[in-house]
């Protein structure tokens, strides 16, 4: 049967995951609130700005290049203490653990603008930038995680996911606490712990929102990705994301030189000092 003709699969009544809503809004209320309320009465230092400038590029880089590029695509691969590296640093973007953050991305490609995407972008921009995150996924899958479940070092960063969580959190309050006692270490903490997650978690939203919804489509019409340089400029190059689902397991999401890619030039200049190899591009994997 055509699948235009197909009757649509009646959608089950949703499901609010409640720990993830609380969690969720706690670091929304403490951003857009808490961080501004500090901002007013004690004000921020130097050193806040500079701990969330630093945490914003390391989270965001532990996202792009270690739980996207590495793991979901397998589009390079790399010692084991960098995986692990950029494994800490991506659970530090409370996003959940790796191996569930690259089976559900696996999912979105191979299924993408269906039921079965987790972030599909066809229910919406509120949908597919975080609404998805609040309600019960009837179509996961573990066929999706068999792969990464093989992978030790993805099942040791499962297992101690919270603990990396709390780190990533504790890390700025510690420097602020060294550098100013308790006022300092609740700034640093409000700034660059909280309001940096906020920051990051919906630099990311944005590539199945925005990038599935506004932007040029340069290298197909296959599915509803699209290229946008200005989340690019937000997510380390992630924003290409029209060329992305065009070539999957290439290292670079803006294959230009000029295109504003830092997550392809980390991996290309980490392959210069022997820490990462097998960087995959479009026309290496047509050779
Ligand atoms: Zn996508
Ligand atoms: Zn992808």
């Amino acid at each position: 049967m055509p699948q235009s003709q197909q009757p649509a699969s009646p959608r089950k009544k949703a499901t609010i995951k409640y720990q993830t809503t609380v969690l969720f809004c706690l670091v929304a209320c403490g951003a857009m609130i808490g961080v501004p309320a500090f901002a007013y009465t004690y004000g921020f230092t130097w050193l806040d700005w500079t701990m969330f400038a630093v945490l914003y590029v390391v989270t965001g880089l532990g996202i792009t290049v270690g739980y996207h590029r590495l793991l979901a695509h397998r589009s390079f691969d790399c010692l084991s203490w960098v995986k692990a590296g950029f494994l800490i640093a991506g659970g530090w973007a409370l996003e959940n653990s790796a191996l569930k953050w690259a089976a559900d991305h696996i999912r979105h490609h191979a299924n993408c603008d269906q039921e079965a995407d987790p972030y599909n972008a066809q229910r919406g921009f509120w949908y597919s930038h975080c609404g998805w995150l609040f309600i019960k996924d009837t179509h996961a899958d573990d066929k999706y995680a068999s792969r990464l479940r093989q992978d030790p070092i993805v099942m040791w960063q499962h297992r101690y996911y919270l603990p990396i969580v709390l780190s990533g959190l504790a890390l700025p309050f510690v420097v602020g606490f060294l550098y100013n006692g308790w006022i300092g270490g609740l700034g640093c903490f409000l700034l660059a712990g909280v309001g940096r997650t906020f920051a990051v978690l919906n630099s990311t939203f944005c590539i199945n929102s925005v990038c599935h919804l506004w932007g040029r489509q340069p290298h197909g019409q296959a599915d509803s990705s699209r290229d946008s340089w200005l989340v690019s400029l937000l997510t380390f190059g992630e924003g290409y994301h029209n060329y992305h689902h065009s070539y999957q397991s290439d290292y670079r999401n803006g294959p230009r030189w000029y295109n504003f890619d830092p997550s392809k030039w980390l991996i290309f200049t980490l392959s210069l000092l022997g820490m990462t190899n097998s960087l995959r591009t479009a026309s290496t994997d047509n050779k």
